[in-house]
């Protein structure tokens, strides 16, 4: 043994929707190398011991739809950020939010696109991998793609004259389309992520952008070069386009009907319902008061898209949109899952097992077994009988090296 090697010793283990009580975890290095009865694991010797009394020990958690690049509306609008905000200024705060996400538990996170930042978050995820600053391991969408003149901050808002920063790299037509996906995954993007709807509607509704054609051209370009592509879906026209299309994530989907989430489980699409997303907006926005006030329509559009897509057997990630809501509470998404039909058990292997299996990672991420990887948490008490239980972080362990513990 080196000197390297950690036991764990929680009251039990959960992972890949089994509970194990007195299980103890072996880790040498940045492994797994043994999870199972104390008994089975055999003599331990110069091992740290790490004792968690009364906690459960999970895989880390993932967070497959963050933008650690923005921090929540209430405090800054998102025009204001994207337009005053510095990237050198953004870049320094998405740091803080990656450090506050790993020590919530959240190992992992896809962060879809920087809003407006560049290509920063290709140079915080390697400053991560490098050990300078502390976060969880990222995938990467860069710039992001949207229709030209469909996103934000929106032109009619600001003088015409004026020339201002967009929240993503606009596209148009087939050519222009199939450049920006090169042109960002050279530049280091692990995702593509398009935008296939925005508020451009003659009274802001939520209207499809890219059309069908350009949509295909740029899956195909990302496929080509072996990288998966997020579609930004609010609107069922939107999703299905995107699904026709190839793209392997539909975000958001609140507008989804049952044949287009049937059609999402036919083509092995995966969903991120962002629910968290519009329980925020609504309590910047629109008064919602949790606890208080009835869900407004946004969120009743949001839990409807969810419902659909559970009764149709689509596979469901978890994926929260945070930024839009306070980095570190990840965990809000988990419980909406959870209020909406999803068992405790369900909610969990969503942000375990199956965002590992989004991200092509599942042998190593998302489970506790011999030879993945060590990332581990341990919340207080066990979130398998209340999800709730979560928030309670005792332990949090990347890649083999303790965060935190208490
Ligand atoms: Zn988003």
């Amino acid at each position: 043994m080196t000197d390297q090697s950690i036991l764990i010793v929680p009251e039990r283990v959960w992972s890949d929707g089994e509970s194990h009580r007195g299980w103890t975890i072996l880790v040498k290095d940045d492994r797994i190398a043994a999870a199972g009865p104390r008994a089975s694991i055999g003599e331990v010797r110069d091992a740290e011991i790490v004792e968690l009394p009364n906690a459960t020990l999970l895989p880390g958690l993932m967070d497959l739809h963050s933008h650690l690049f923005l921090h929540p509306y209430n405090e800054t609008s998102w025009d204001d950020q994207v337009l005053k905000e510095s990237e050198a200024y953004r870049t320094l705060r998405a740091a803080r939010h990656a450090e506050a996400s790993l020590m919530a538990g959240f190992t992992t996170l896809r962060d879809l696109g920087t809003e407006g930042a560049g290509y920063a978050d290709v140079a915080l995820k390697r400053a991560i991998d490098e050990g300078f600053i502390v976060g969880p391991r990222l995938s990467v969408a860069g710039r992001a793609i949207v229709a030209a003149a469909c996103y934000g901050p929106a032109r009619k808002n600001y003088r015409p004259d004026c020339c201002f920063p967009q929240g993503a790299e606009e596209a148009s037509g087939i050519d222009e389309i199939v450049r920006a996906v090169r042109h960002q995954l050279s530049h280091g993007a692990d995702w593509t992520k398009l935008y296939a709807d925005y508020r451009i509607g003659p009274n802001g509704e939520t209207r499809p952008t890219f059309s069908q054609a350009e949509l295909q051209a740029a899956v195909e370009a990302a496929h080509d070069s072996g990288r998966p592509v997020a579609s930004h879906a609010m609107t069922n026209e939107a999703m299905r386009r995107s699904i026709l299309a190839g793209v392997d994530t539909i975000e958001h989907g609140y507008g989804g009907s049952r044949e287009t989430f049937a059609l999402m489980r036919e083509r092995g699409v995966a969903f991120f319902p962002t629910l968290t997303a519009s329980e925020a907006i609504s309590e910047y926005f629109r008064g919602y008061v949790a606890g208080e006030s009835d869900p407004t329509e946004s969120m009743q559009q949001a839990a409807q898209g969810f419902r659909n897509a559970l009764a149709e057997g689509v596979t469901i990630g978890c994926g929260s949109d945070v930024g839009v809501f306070a980095h570190g509470t990840n965990v809000r998404e988990l419980t909406w899952m959870t209020k909406l039909g999803m068992t405790p058990d369900q909610a969990l292997t969503a942000a375990t097992a199956t965002n590992a299996k989004v991200l092509g990672r599942q042998s190593e991420l998302g489970t506790i077994r011999p030879g993945a990887m060590a990332d581990l948490v341990a919340a207080g008490g066990d979130p398998t009988s209340d999800i709730a239980r979560l928030s309670d972080v005792r332990f949090v362990m990347r890649a083999g090296q303790i965060y935190r513990k208490t």
